[in-house]
C-alpha cells in the first residue's frame, strides 16, 4: 500500500524517468538481472501460491543468476492503476484486469515488457496494442480443463435438482418436497455444448456418461468429441434442439451475446442454461426476460457480464447497485458463483507453475533475443 501511495503521487513523466533509471540500475547488460513482476488483483490464494513457488524457483536457479521478484497489489489493472507498474519488467494479471490500448501504452512507457496472464482467457487484453507497443503476452492455456468442466456439471445438477433451494429449506427444518423441487433426468436429454475445445471436449465425455444425447457447435470440429459419440449441428439447431445448453467458447466479437433477445426466440421452452466461460456470452437483460417468461427454466452461472465491479470482493456489508446483478441474486431459478470454476488445488498449482515458466521463458527470450514463451498469445487473435 505504501508503494501504491508513493507511486500515486508522481506524474507519469517522472515515473517514466524513474522507471527507466530503475531498469538501467538493475542492468549490467541490457536484460534485467532480476525479473521484477507486479501482480495485480492479488488475493490470498495468489500470494500463498506464488510466494513459495518463486522462492523455490530462485533457489533452484541461483547458480544461473536467474531470479524472479514478485510484488502483489490488490488493485486491479486499469487506466488509473497502470502507473503502479513503474520499475517492473512484467505484470501478472487475472481475469478482471483491464489491459486496453491506453493501459498498454502506459505500461510500455514505464518499461514493462511482458504481460503474464495467470488464466486462460485474455478477452480484456488488447493483443494488437500489445504487439504494437512491443509487449509479450503469455497465458496459461490449460491449467485444468477438468476443473471447469466439472464445475459446469455441478451448476447443472444444482439448478436441475434445486440443491440450493433444498439446502436452505432443510436448514429451516422444512423436510417436504413441495414447491418446485422436482428436476429431470439428464439421461436421454439433448444437451448442447457450444465450444468444443479443451473444456468442452471433457464436458462432452462426462455428459455421454450420463447417457445424454450430446450435440455440439463450434467453428472447427474436434475429432475427440466425435469419438465420444457427440455430433456437430448448426448454431440454429443447437439453440433450438437443446434441453440443456452449455456455453464453452471464448468471449470474442463473434461470440459476444450469443444468448440475446433474438436467439431467445429460438430456444426450446424450459431450457437449462449453463455458462462457465465469460459473462459477455450472455446479454443479461435477455436472460432475465427468458427466466421471467419461462423460456429459460433455470440458469447456472460462474461468470457475469459486469463481474469486474464485484467478483473477488466482499460486498456482504455494502449495497450492490447493479440492477441486473440484483435481479439475478434474487431469482431462485439462478445459481450464481463468483468465477470459481478454475478453483481446484490442481488448477492453482498448474497456474502458478506455468506462469513462473512463462516469466522464465520471457527472461531467456530477453537475454538471447531468440525465443518467446511457449504460451505466447498470437497477437491477432482478438
Ligand atoms: P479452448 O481454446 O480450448 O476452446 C475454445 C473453443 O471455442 C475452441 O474449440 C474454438 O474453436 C471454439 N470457438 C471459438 N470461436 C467460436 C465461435 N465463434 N463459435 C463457437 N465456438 C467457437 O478453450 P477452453 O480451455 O476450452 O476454455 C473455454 C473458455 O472457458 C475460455 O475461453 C475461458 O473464457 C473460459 N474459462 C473459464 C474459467 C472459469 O474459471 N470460469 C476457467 C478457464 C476457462
Amino acid at each position: 500500500l505504501s508503494r501504491e501511495l508513493r507511486v500515486g503521487t508522481k506524474s507519469l513523466q517522472a515515473l517514466v524517468r524513474h522507471s527507466k533509471a530503475g531498469h538501467r540500475e538493475g542492468n549490467a547488460t541490457t536484460e534485467p538481472k532480476v525479473c521484477k513482476v507486479l501482480c495485480y488483483d492479488a488475493t490470498s490464494w495468489t500470494i500463498e501460491g506464488f510466494q513459495p513457488a518463486i522462492k523455490e524457483f530462485n533457489k533452484q536457479h541461483k547458480e544461473e543468476g536467474i531470479s524472479i521478484e514478485m510484488e502483489f497489489t490488490t488493485e486491479r489493472l486499469s487506466e488509473h492503476s497502470a502507473i503502479f507498474a513503474a520499475g517492473y519488467n512484467a505484470v501478472c494479471l487475472f481475469v478482471n484486469d483491464t489491459a486496453n490500448s491506453n493501459v498498454i501504452q502506459t505500461l510500455s512507457l514505464l518499461g514493462v515488457r511482458m504481460i503474464a496472464m495467470r488464466c486462460a482467457g485474455f478477452d480484456r487484453v488488447d493483443t494488437k496494442a500489445a504487439r504494437a507497443f512491443g509487449l509479450t503476452v503469455a497465458r496459461v492455456p490449460a491449467y485444468s480443463p477438468y476443473a471447469v468442466a466439472e464445475m459446469g456439471i455441478a451448476l447443472l445438477m444444482s439448478v436441475n435438482r434445486k440443491i440450493h433451494r433444498a439446502t436452505s429449506r432443510v436448514r429451516m427444518a422444512n423436510f417436504t418436497l413441495d414447491a418446485g423441487l422436482m428436476g429431470v433426468d439428464i439421461h436421454g436429454k439433448t444437451v448442447g455444448v457450444m465450444g468444443t475445445g479443451k473444456i468442452g471436449a471433457i464436458l462432452c465425455s462426462i455428459l455421454r456418461g450420463f447417457g445424454a444425447n450430446v450435440i455440439c457447435y463450434d467453428v472447427s470440429e474436434n475429432p475427440e468429441v466425435l469419438e465420444k459419440g457427440a455430433i456437430y449441428v448448426s448454431k440454429e439447431e443447437i439453440l433450438s434442439q437443446s434441453d440443456i445448453l452449455f456455453l464453452m467458447m471464448p468471449l470474442l466479437p463473434p461470440t459476444k451475446h450469443t444468448i440475446n433477445f433474438e436467439t431467445l426466440k429460438l430456444l426450446k421452452k424450459g431450457l437449462i442454461l449453463i455458462n462457465t466461460s465469460r459473462g459477455g456470452l450472455i446479454d443479461t437483460k435477455a436472460l432475465l426476460k427468458g427466466l421471467q417468461d419461462g423460456t429459460i427454466a433455470g440458469v447456472g452461472l460462474d461468470v457475469y457480464e459486469n463481474e469486474q465491479d464485484y467478483f473477488f470482493q466482499d460486498w456482504s456489508a455494502k449495497t450492490v447497485t447493479d440492477a441486473d446483478l440484483v435481479a439475478l441474486l434474487g431469482n431462485n431459478k439462478v445459481v450464481l458463483t463468483a468465477h470459481q470454476a478454475f478453483f481446484t488445488q490442481e488448477a492453482v498449482d498448474k497456474i502458478v507453475e506455468e506462469t513462473v515458466q512463462n516469466l522464465t521463458d520471457f527472461y531467456h527470450a530477453n537475454k538471447t533475443g531468440r525465443h518467446h514463451p511457449n504460451n505466447c498469445i498470437p497477437a491477432l487473435t482478438n
